[in-house]
């Protein structure tokens, strides 16, 4: 696991190098962070042309943005992700735009993929193999975005979860979860969690940031579970108290801004603001 410093800022986005016959990298970071990847690979002496997959989790820009410099730098290398991650890197205009609106100057542009890159468009249950018995499961994962997908590497047990599961504070290991609009999907983001449970995981890895093994792990998922419920009971409390999406975004951040951990400092409050914003929208449906 390699940290490529998402918004110029330790500790906020982890990249998964995949070791078989051949290479595949889970998730990119942002733009920015594509030649970090590179560099991490050739400090580790693995030669480019053994890059064989870049896997992304979904369409944002800070889990596939570095998959276009990277392209660019390896010709060879096959960019895998759900179809709409796919188109949203071929034509990233109009998730551009929608970062650029949501988080300003925290947004970073997906530059689109060259023409002629080679994809494969994967879906819940198919798997990449590397070679070595080494392969990946892809798993459906929908909530945080419809695209979402997970990956399970299953010879090391390794479960790569993106922003499926929340997003991990790196000192307190607290769990935030990933509501941001307009994609969030309160129910299946939490039956995603369920669902990731049942694999059993040794190592569980977060795009946000870093990794928990061993007997941490159920804790986590628990954590997971238990902080989207706070967020939820906090959100309809303050929705009976005073119907509006201000008064719900104040009460979130209010209540849980210490316990986001990753990110810029000074990017937090607007980020669960945003995330207030996201969950309150998937709950209460009349609110758009
Ligand atoms: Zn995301």
């Amino acid at each position: 696991m390699i940290d490529v410093q998402g918004w110029d800022f330790p500790h906020t986005t982890s990249v998964l190098i995949i070791r078989g016959r051949e290479f595949g990298i889970i998730e990119t970071g942002h733009h920015r962070c594509g030649e970090q990847v590179l560099d991490a690979l050739s400090i580790r002496q693995i030669p480019l042309e053994k890059l064989r997959y870049v896997c992304v989790t979904h369409r944002h820009g800070d889990h596939c943005g570095g998959a276009t410099p990277i392209v660019k730098k390896v010709p060879n290398v096959t960019v895998v992700g759900h179809r709409y991650a796919i188109a949203g890197l071929r034509d990233p205009s109009r998730l551009n735009e929608g970062a650029k609106q949501l988080f300003g100057k925290f947004s970073q542009d997906i530059q689109p993929l060259p023409p002629n890159t080679s994809v494969q468009e994967v879906q819940d249950g198919d798997r990449i193999a590397l070679g070595r018995n080494v392969q990946l499961e892809v798993i459906g994962t929908p909530g945080h975005t419809s695209d979402h997908v997970a990956f399970f590497e299953e010879h090391t047990r390794t479960l790569y979860t993106g922003d499926a599961l929340g997003l991990l504070g790196p000192k307190h290991h607290t769990v935030t979860p990933t509501s941001f609009p307009p994609s969030f999907k309160h129910d299946r983001y939490r039956a995603s969690i369920e669902k990731l449970r049942t694999y059993d995981p040794t190592f569980l890895v977060f795009s946000h940031f870093g990794a928990v093994t061993g007997a941490d792990i159920p804790v986590i998922f628990d954590r997971a579970l238990n902080t989207l419920d706070s967020w939820k009971e906090t959100v309809e409390q303050a929705w009976m108290l005073e119907p509006s999406e201000t008064s719900v975004m104040n009460a979130v951040k209010q209540r849980f801004l210490n316990e986001l951990e990753v990110f810029p400092p000074e990017a937090r409050p607007l980020f669960i603001k945003v995330m207030a914003q996201g969950l309150s929208r998937s709950l209460i449906p009349t609110n758009t």
